[in-house]
Formats: C-alpha cells, sequence, structure tokens
C-alpha cells in the first residue's frame, strides 16, 4: 500500500505544529506558504517545503497536489484566500480537505463549498480551557456536536468509594460514564456496580445541559 500524502499550506502557528507533528509521527508532508522566510524554516522538518500562492490554481496543480490524500489548510487571517484556496483544491479533487475557520461565517461557508473537515482550534480551545477554569477537577472537555459533549473530570471525595449504582449518573443527569481510568488501566465498558475511588479519571458523554448539572453536582 502506498504511503498516505499529506500538505500543510500555510505555516502559521497552527500550521506549523501540524506539520511538524505529521513530520515527527513520519509522515509524508508537503508544506506550503507564500512567504519564504516561512518556508526556509520547514525545509528540513517537512518532507518538502515550497513557496507557493495556493489561491493560484496552476501553482498548486504544478506542485502535483493532485497527488496528496490529505490537505490541511491554515491560512489564517486572509479569509478570502482560505475559501478560495479550498474551493480549487475541492475542484481538483481532493480526497480530503481539512480546513481551519477563523469564525461561525467562515466556517459557514466553508461547510458549504464542501470542506470535509472545519476546526475552530481557538473556539474549541477556548472552551476547554473555561470548563478546566470552572473546576481544576474538569482535566478535557470535548464536543461532540452543538449539543452534545464529551468531558473527562477526576473523581472528587463527592464519588470516593461510590459505585455507579450509587451515583446514578444516568438516571440523575441523563449522561452517561463510558470509562474509568485507574492509573495505566482503563475500564471501557463499567459496569453499575463498579466503584469509583477519589483520583479515578471518569469520561462522561452527554447532552450540554445534562453534563453542565453533572459537573454543578458532583465535580
Ligand atoms: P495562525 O493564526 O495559525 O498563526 P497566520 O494567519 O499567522 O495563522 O498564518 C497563516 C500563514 O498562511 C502565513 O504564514 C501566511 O504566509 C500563509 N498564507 C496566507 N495566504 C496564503 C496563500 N494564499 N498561499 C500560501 N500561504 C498563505
Amino acid at each position: 500500500m502506498s504511503k498516505h500524502l499529506y500538505a500543510v499550506i500555510g505555516l502559521g502557528r497552527f500550521g506549523a505544529s501540524i506539520c511538524k507533528e505529521l513530520a515527527r509521527e513520519g509522515m509524508e508532508v508537503l508544506a506550503i506558504d507564500s512567504d519564504e522566510e516561512k518556508v526556509n524554516e520547514y525545509k528540513d522538518i517537512a518532507s518538502h517545503a515550497v513557496i507557493a500562492d495556493s489561491t493560484d490554481e496552476f501553482a498548486l496543480k504544478d506542485l502535483g497536489i493532485r497527488n496528496i490524500d490529505h490537505v490541511i489548510v491554515a491560512i489564517g487571517d486572509n479569509i478570502h484566500a482560505s475559501i478560495l484556496t479550498t474551493l480549487i483544491l475541492k475542484e481538483l479533487g481532493i480526497d480530503m480537505i481539512t480546513v481551519k475557520a477563523q469564525n461561525d461565517y467562515h466556517e459557514k461557508v466553508l461547510n458549504k463549498i464542501g470542506a470535509d473537515e472545519v476546526v475552530h482550534p481557538e473556539r474549541d480551545m477556548g472552551k476547554r480551557i473555561a470548563h478546566s477554569i470552572i473546576s481544576s477537577n474538569i482535566l478535557d472537555y470535548l464536543e461532540l456536536s452543538d449539543e452534545h459533549s464529551v468531558v473527562e473530570v477526576k473523581a472528587g471525595e463527592k464519588m470516593d468509594g461510590k459505585t455507579l449504582i450509587d451515583l446514578d449518573i444516568r438516571a440523575r443527569f441523563g449522561c452517561n460514564v463510558v470509562a474509568i481510568k485507574r492509573d495505566d488501566d482503563i475500564n471501557v465498558s463499567p459496569m453499575a456496580d463498579d466503584v469509583i475511588y477519589a483520583g479515578d479519571v471518569i469520561i462522561v458523554i452527554g447532552a450540554d445541559q445534562d453534563i453542565h448539572r453533572f459537573e454543578k453536582s458532583l465535580v
């Protein structure tokens, strides 16, 4: 099987971090930026680093972008360039296009023109950090949809020594405990009589409003 090929367009903070991580994982990455300095920085990190304006369809074709399986468009402030680049990639038939959105309107347009995945790292990270600020026992927070999330919480005194039946999280809050982590062990199909101890990490899935009630009452 041939190796999966990636391209990252835009080597700002976000694109650069994706590019570095893909390269670190041994992936084949083509790094593209219109800024020569940025490209020079990535010459030794990415498999190939080239200077190009991604809003120029011919430039992208010349680079052989059609051979790339997954393109990440990480152009930040220039929303116009991000949209135009996505449109060109779509027309060139790229299999998988992930685009970073700057704001909700940008996200809507990207979805409309057929971006396969739209990410909103600043907004999502902001939400995750806000939840961990509310309680230091909330370790992580992942939005699944506009209304559903997964939250990772550290069990405190309120849960210590109680079984899932005692806590009755599903009936009281409408959320489900999907896993319990204790040191290096992870129990991915917790039973009603499994006991939770302070310091365990429990992973809960549910509607945002239910998770909110659960956090207020037990975390
Ligand atoms: P971040 O917020 O992730 O730091 P930036 O907006 O600072 O993002 O960086 C975006 C990068 O995208 C810059 O390095 C910029 O040179 C590059 N870029 C912007 N427009 C284009 C384009 N049309 N073609 C290629 N690269 C571009």
